[in-house]
């Protein structure tokens, strides 16, 4: 319970009609009263809190700042630089300089995660209804044919010009797995432009650390336990960072096959178009980067344990929290002093260099 009572942030999101976890004033923090802000944007529900004199006026620019990159960022929105480049009918189509940057690193790190991370899956993760949440299951065949559609050497980003061409008729990309942490990012360095010190931003299941807890002590961020819809499976201890989560628990539906409930969730596996099952049931990624974060908290839970180990060996850059479906919880060894397990998962390995 004293452990509950001193969490900051919860790293809850995702599945409709979610209510993140209320933020209880932490311990030690009695003499020093926060500014919050909750709003709805980018599909879920956002809480930003922050200490310090311009603590408010900071808050209120962050959220200005979520609420304009949901603008360019929507798959949604009619209007956004993603639904014209969509829209585009394989047309060239100029967008801000900042969508075509954020595209242009996100085929970067498609490139450099073998293809785990692929903005252009959209049109099966429509197909599937995750947009609209009119669920369904695509036959194969139409599974198949879109997944063909996938395929990032066919597009063209021009961060001169901010062109965006995607080469294939039908083709439509959605930055679904990179704007949040991306927002998150820019939230945080604008409350540190407006002098704020000391901030936590829970954007869905991301978090963003802006320096520790006003006493000093690093910010204490959960850990969602994958398989309960309230428990955590361990703590992390968090300064000036950003906590970024995937899992198929976050957005899913389940259909009756055989005789046997299956469960589809929102994270699809680019080799076969279906939900990624690769022995993962979440990943947190914690780095000091929040679209780092974001774009591989989704490529690494793609990947499976092992190839998502070597690649933080090859690649270095941030840490991770990995939970296999048997609920051992994997750790990076930069976090094992960061971490406290909750009870029922003190089973904790950790991943060596
Ligand atoms: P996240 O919650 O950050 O893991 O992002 C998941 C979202 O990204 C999904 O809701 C889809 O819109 C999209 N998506 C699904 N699979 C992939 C993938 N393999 N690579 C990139 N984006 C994906
Ligand atoms: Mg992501």
């Amino acid at each position: 319970m004293l452990a509950l009572l001193a969490l900051c942030g919860c790293t809850q999101n995702g599945a409709p009609g979610e209510t993140p976890s209320a933020s209880p004033q932490a311990v030690g923090e009695a003499d020093a009263t926060p500014q919050e802000i909750m709003f709805f944007a980018m599909d879920t529900i956002m809480q930003l809190k922050a200490y310090g004199e311009n603590a408010q006026e900071g808050l209120q620019a962050a959220q200005e700042e979520i609420d304009r990159l949901e603008q360019l960022f929507s798959h949604t929105l009619e209007g956004s630089d993603i639904s014209r480049i969509n829209a585009g009918g394989g047309a060239a189509v100029t967008v801000s300089e900042e969508t075509a940057q954020l595209l242009a690193r996100t085929l970067e790190i498609g490139a450099s995660t073998d293809g785990a991370l692929n903005s252009f899956l959209y049109p099966l993760v429509a197909a599937y209804g995750f947009p609209t949440q009119e669920y369904r299951v695509p036959s194969e065949e139409e599974r198949l044919r879109l997944l063909e559609l996938a395929d990032a050497s066919a597009v063209t980003v021009d961060t001169g010009t901010a062109a965006v061409t995607l080469g294939l008729p039908g083709m439509g990309v959605t930055v679904g797995a990179v704007a949040k942490g991306y927002a998150s990012q820019r939230a945080a360095d604008l409350l540190r432009e407006y002098g704020v010190t000391s901030a936590l931003l829970t954007l869905g299941g991301n978090i963003q650390a802006v320096g520790a807890k006003p006493d000093g002590t690093p910010w204490r961020v959960a850990v969602q336990d994958p398989f309960s819809d309230d428990g955590f499976v361990g703590v992390l201890s968090a300064t000036d960072c950003a906590v970024i989560t995937s899992g198929g628990y976050q957005r899913y539906f389940e259909v009756e096959e055989n005789g046997e409930t299956v469960r589809y969730h929102h994270i699809l596996d680019p080799k076969t178009g279906l939900p990624a099952y690769n022995g993962l049931s979440s990943v947190t990624i914690v780095t000091d980067d929040g679209y780092l974060g974001d774009a591989l908290s989704t490529a690494l839970f793609v990947m499976g344990l092992d190839q998502a180990a070597a690649y933080w060996r090859a690649q270095g850059g941030f840490e991770a929290v990995l939970v296999t479906d048997d609920g051992t919880v994997y750790l990076t060894e930069g976090l094992a002093d960061l971490y406290e397990p909750s009870e029922g998962f003190e089973q904790v390995q950790i991943i060596a260099r």
